[in-house]
């Protein structure tokens, strides 16, 4: 079904907001769905990994960023939504691909996309092995101006040596800390952890699944000021968003 669907571009971007202080719109991270025509709209997480264990991740992964970096260029041609970026998840293993970096060098020169609009976001799991090449191909794509956030921080596999040396430019608190936020004092203390190692290492930090007020402003008093979460918007397809 998934080998069918790509061939059949079955698949569809969702847009969520990503906004700082009281609601500022500054861009959007991109979530596909699979728009299956028996089961309706699937979810990423009831496909991503079956996609990444039989390499149609590679595919599936050129298609996102194709359209992504296709919706870059449309918006930059649009008072009022020019400024925004997009950031788009890269699997590990789409990552490590050896053609990578010429792909996406590539998608941006096709589509005209700004590479400063477009934000990659990336997993700790990348960082198991074989660092130096990661380090050199975000290196490539850095001095094109591409940008990168380290999505689900502090959920994996963390090393602090390696973090100082990748060329990141944001650290992304994992929702699950965020969740438990004002009730739970480890995920509180995580949290802030996160903010404080942010700054020291002169990164922006962004919160994700926040949906509470309350989880705003502690985020807030802590100097965390971009967030996403559905305190802001549920992912929208692109007419309603
Ligand atoms: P993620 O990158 O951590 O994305 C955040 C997930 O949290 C999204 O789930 C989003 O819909 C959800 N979310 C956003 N705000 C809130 C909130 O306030 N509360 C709660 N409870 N959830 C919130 P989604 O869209 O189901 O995506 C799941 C995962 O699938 C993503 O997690 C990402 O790892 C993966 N994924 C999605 N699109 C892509 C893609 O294009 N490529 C790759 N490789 N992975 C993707
Ligand atoms: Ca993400
Ligand atoms: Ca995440």
């Amino acid at each position: 079904d998934l080998r069918e669907a790509i061939q059949k571009e079955q698949f569809l971007l969702y847009f969520q907001p990503q906004v700082v202080g009281e609601g500022r719109l500054t861009g959007v991270e991109v979530l596909l769905r699979w728009q299956h025509p028996q089961r309706g709209i699937v979810s990423p997480v009831e496909f991503i990994p079956l996609a990444e264990d039989t390499g149609l991740i590679l595919p599936l992964g050129r298609w996102v960023l194709k359209t992504a970096c296709t919706r870059l260029a449309v918006w930059a041609a649009r008072p009022g939504m020019a400024h925004l970026t997009i950031a788009v998840n890269v699997s590990a293993r789409q990552f490590k691909h050896p053609n990578f970096v010429e792909e996406i060098l590539a998608v941006l020169a096709d589509t005209g996309a700004n590479p400063q609009r477009l934000k990659l976001e990336l997993t700790e799991s990348l960082l198991v092995d074989d660092v130096e090449d990661i380090i050199a191909k975000m290196n490539v794509l850095k001095a094109k101006g591409v940008g990168f956030s380290l999505d689900d921080f502090g959920t994996g596999y963390s090393s602090l040596s390696y973090l100082k040396r990748l060329p990141l430019d944001q650290l992304k608190i994992d929702q699950s800390f965020v969740k438990n936020i004002l009730t739970d004092p480890n995920d509180a203390a995580i949290a802030k952890m996160v903010i404080v190692l942010a700054e020291s290492l002169g990164l922006t930090v962004i919160a994700e699944g926040v949906e509470l007020n309350a989880q705003r402003d502690f985020l807030a008093r802590q100097g965390c000021h971009a967030y996403q979460g559905y305190l802001f918007s549920h992912p929208l397809p692109l007419e309603a968003f």
